[in-house]
């Protein structure tokens, strides 16, 4: 059905702000095309997933951005955190995945939350990439097509 991605995102900024108590910029780009078919509660979950993990891992702001590109709606989750080494990169989107440090332990969770995250894009046509510095923070970003 038809979902207002504009929306969906505000609303998950504003439940995951509120119970982290922290600050996440939303940048929407002017002039979208923000309505795409798909299905509405997945895709929260989805973008929900990412949002989580960003404040789970880090404690600094969170920045979010939605934007049109050749056809598509990207969707990135930026944080500050401890990002992610090459070899873990490959590996988070394997459920049951974590690596193994002392602040997945203490987050808690069970390594699911990625792989859910990555089946729902890609059962609407869509992918999800990684960008990420060790120390830096991580950078993740969903393609919706339209
Ligand atoms: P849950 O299933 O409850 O979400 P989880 O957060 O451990 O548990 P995933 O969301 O699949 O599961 O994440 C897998 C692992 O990837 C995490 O345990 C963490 O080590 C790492 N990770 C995920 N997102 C980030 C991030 N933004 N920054 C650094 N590490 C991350």
């Amino acid at each position: 059905q038809p979902v207002n991605i504009t929306n969906l995102i505000r609303d998950v900024v504003r439940s995951l702000s509120m119970a982290y108590n922290r600050q996440i910029h939303l940048y929407e780009q002017t002039e979208i095309t923000d309505m795409v078919s798909a299905d509405e509660q997945k895709l929260y979950q989805a973008v929900y997933i990412l949002v989580d993990n960003a404040c789970k891992y880090s404690d600094k702001e969170i920045n979010l951005s939605l934007e049109e590109k050749n056809g598509q709606l990207l969707i990135s989750v930026q944080d500050f955190g401890d990002g992610l080494s090459e070899e873990d990169q490959q590996l988070i989107f394997d459920r049951f995945y974590r690596v193994d440090k002392a602040r997945s332990r203490k987050a808690g969770g069970t390594g699911l939350g990625l792989a859910i995250c990555k089946a729902i894009i890609e059962a609407h046509g869509g992918r999800i990439t990684i960008d990420s510095k060790l120390k830096e923070g991580s950078t993740f970003t969903i393609e919706i097509p339209k």
